[in-house]
């Protein structure tokens, strides 16, 4: 938690206890663009991807399908935003493997409070189409999947931060009534 803390993840207030600091709609712009540069970026430099680097993908894909199966909702979202710092991992960029460290440790935790199970098993699948794309080493089709992967949960961020600020207003009005 501390650690979390210290990058502005949750906080702390003596009232609520812990609780998870939601980006806004400005902030989950720029990770999501944060993240297309990088990952995009990744693609294009590694036109051959190894069948050893394929192959561990496809097991991680497998522990996210079972954390699906499972129920296990912590594990699910961790390992969701995780495979994206596996695949720099894999393709030998440990560097870009940090930076994505951090860009899906804030989405990592809204996943784990509000996405659905049915969008998580879209998340996953689209994994199971890049994976498939990477080994044809067909570029063009895996840049769009992860373009199109990530316009969908800019999407879903960017909903969640309107709802919070409709919330927020309510909360507002509600005590301006009292
Ligand atoms: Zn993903």
């Amino acid at each position: 938690m501390i650690r979390l803390s210290s990058r502005g993840l949750v906080d702390v207030s003596p009232r609520r206890g812990w609780f998870v600091i939601e980006p806004t709609q400005a902030q989950a712009r720029e990770i999501i663009e944060a993240r297309r540069a990088v990952e995009t970026g990744l693609i294009m430099d590694h036109a051959q991807v190894s069948p050893e680097a394929i192959m561990r993908l496809r097991e991680h894909l497998a522990a996210q399908r079972e954390a699906i199966l499972g129920q296990d909702l912590a594990r699910r979202s961790y390992l969701l935003g995780h495979f994206h710092v596996h695949m720099a991992d894999v393709l030998g960029n440990s560097v870009l493997a940090g930076i994505l460290e951090n860009l899906t440790a804030r989405t990592v935790l809204i996943a784990a409070l509000y996405q659905s199970e049915e969008d998580a098993q879209q998340s996953c699948d689209d994994h199971a189409e890049l994976i498939d794309a990477m080994e044809r080493g067909d570029k063009e089709r895996a840049i769009r999947l992860t373009q199109e992967h990530l316009a969908h949960l800019g999407k879903a961020l960017s909903n969640r931060a309107r709802s919070n600020r409709h919330s927020g207003l309510h909360a507002v009005f509600a005590e301006a009534a009292s």
